[in-house]
């Protein structure tokens, strides 16, 4: 199967017939062979987005809206072939693959909803008869970057609003899940106008630059790795275009001394391992209080020597995680499965100081490290002694210790008794400190992203009545 770019509509192949190959996790064999663009393919793709965009936003947003809700409607109609590309491209279960693509339908429920809000404000004035309407604007041309973890989803986050908000994009999908987002560009392509929403595919380095540099794109919106964003955001600052940035986390789950156990084993396990612990959410660092760590630590390696991870997305992020281990002292897992693919078993780690290398470096993989904190107040000095700032959780029967918790914790999300991850369409997602740059995704708070405020004064006089 080949992969081609969608331009103004059309499927179309790199020039000079370039492609790569997407292999498969599970086995490491050939998926599909894709097109390698470049700054051509790029420059085509933002073209065509331009010369879309106008006729785009004319239309009304209740108009839009029920187009974003067509295409939802047809994911979901087609939801077990979506999954079934999802989970051959990713490794992932079927079970994940079918929650994931339901996320991405109610995702398009959630913003189809919003063109019948796209609500405004009206404000007082100092001045008499004068009245101020705040109006949403489209951005104008929106690069769309993203990250293979939960492909489907990534989309749906950026692509419904940025269209919904009257603006044409060009997706750059992972090289790792371009099976996927050929299906959802498909899709997208049956129900909007050409042009709309282009599909720019290849690798990272090649095809993200022209499409960040381009004059014509108004906004890049990115999901993915710090090192990538910090990239981006230093190159789009150049030209002062709005950047949005979603980055990763190291993200912290606390385990009080009055937490259920089980429960807090339940939730570390999911947090840490599902979808191979590639979510930026994931709970990478797990910090149990003096008088439980033995009894939490016990259960849950327990629980992780019998986890089904599913493999990581590629071998050099196999390589890369299991060098980040080094000589770390490994509980459980910590090595490479004797099979095809890019598989490793659960990993647990302790006594990595909070400083370290490892405990500051998201892997992205199925690796957590354990910590002890003597009280609240220990617990959330280590949650809050790292670079990232993306979720968080406590596990405790206290409502104060989850309120101080709550209050004191550097993150953009905080979950008591549950796990670090699972998010919803109406809800913000979004992290502080190098998780992000303020910005919140889905949620009506995604509409601030892909829509610029424009204040309209209205001033009458009474005299001419
Ligand atoms: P990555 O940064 O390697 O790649 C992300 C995307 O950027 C890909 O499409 C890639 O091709 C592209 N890219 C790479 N180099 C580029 C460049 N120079 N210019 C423009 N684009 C470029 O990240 P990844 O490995 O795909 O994803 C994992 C990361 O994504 C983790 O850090 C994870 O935490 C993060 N993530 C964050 C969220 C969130 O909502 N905060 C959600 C999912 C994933």
């Amino acid at each position: 199967m080949d992969v081609q770019n969608l331009i103004d509509g059309e499927n179309v192949p790199a020039t000079c017939g370039r492609s790569f190959d997407k292999l498969r996790p599970t086995d490491g064999g050939l998926l599909c062979r894709v097109s390698r663009s470049g700054a051509d393919e790029a420059d085509a793709a933002v073209a065509a987005a331009r010369s879309a965009q106008a006729g785009w936003a004319a239309r009304t947003p209740v108009e839009r809206g029920e187009l974003v809700r067509e295409i939802a409607l047809s994911l979901q109609a087609r939801r077990k072939e979506a999954a079934e590309i999802v989970a051959d491209e990713t490794g992932k279960s079927m079970e994940l693959a079918l929650g994931e693509t339901d996320a991405a339908v109610e995702m398009g429920f959630f913003v189809a909803g919003e063109g019948r809000r796209l609500y405004g404000r009206t404000t007082t004035s100092a001045m008499p008869n004068r009245t101020v309407l705040a109006t949403r604007r489209p951005v104008g041309v929106a690069a769309l970057i993203v990250s293979f973890n939960t492909p489907l989803p990534n989309y749906a986050w950026k692509a419904f609003p940025a269209v919904l908000c009257g603006n044409a994009a060009v997706l750059k999908p992972s090289e790792y899940t371009p099976a996927s987002a050929a299906f959802f560009g498909r899709l997208a392509n049956e129900v909007l106008p050409p042009g709309v929403l282009n599909l720019v595919h290849g690798l990272g380095a090649e095809t993200g630059p022209p499409l960040v540099d381009s004059p014509y794109v108004d906004l890049v919106s990115f999901t993915g790795s710090a090192a990538t964003g910090r990239w981006i955001q230093e190159r789009a600052g150049q030209r002062l275009a709005k950047v949005c940035l979603e980055l990763g986390g190291k993200n912290a789950l606390v385990v009080c001394d009055d937490a259920d156990l089980d429960r807090a084993v339940e939730s570390s396990l999911a947090s840490a391992f599902s979808n191979a612990g590639q979510r930026c959410a994931a709970a990478s660092r797990l910090i149990a209080f003096d008088s439980v760590y033995e009894e939490f630590r016990d259960r849950l390696l327990e629980g992780a020597r019998s986890y089904e991870t599913g493999p990581v997305i590629s071998e050099e992020s196999l390589e890369r995680i299991l060098a980040a281990l080094g000589d770390a002292r490994v509980l459980t897992g910590g090595e490479r499965l004797d099979r095809p693919g890019w598989w490793l078993a659960a990993t647990v780690v302790e006594d990595v100081p909070a400083d370290a290398e490892l405990s500051c470096t998201e892997l992205f993989g199925p690796v957590t490290i354990l910590y002890r904190a003597r009280d609240l107040d220990e617990a959330i000095a280590v949650v809050n002694d790292s670079p990232y700032g993306l979720t968080s959780a406590i596990h405790t029967a206290s409502l104060h210790r989850a309120m101080r918790f709550a209050d004191a914790v550097q993150a953009g999300v905080v979950v008591v008794n549950g796990g670090t991850h699972g998010s919803e369409p109406h809800m913000g997602f979004g992290g502080v400190k190098q998780s992000g740059t303020g910005w919140r995704e889905a949620g009506v708070e995604a509409l601030d992203v892909y829509t610029d405020w424009k204040y309209v004064n209205l001033i009458a006089d009474p005299a001419r009545t």
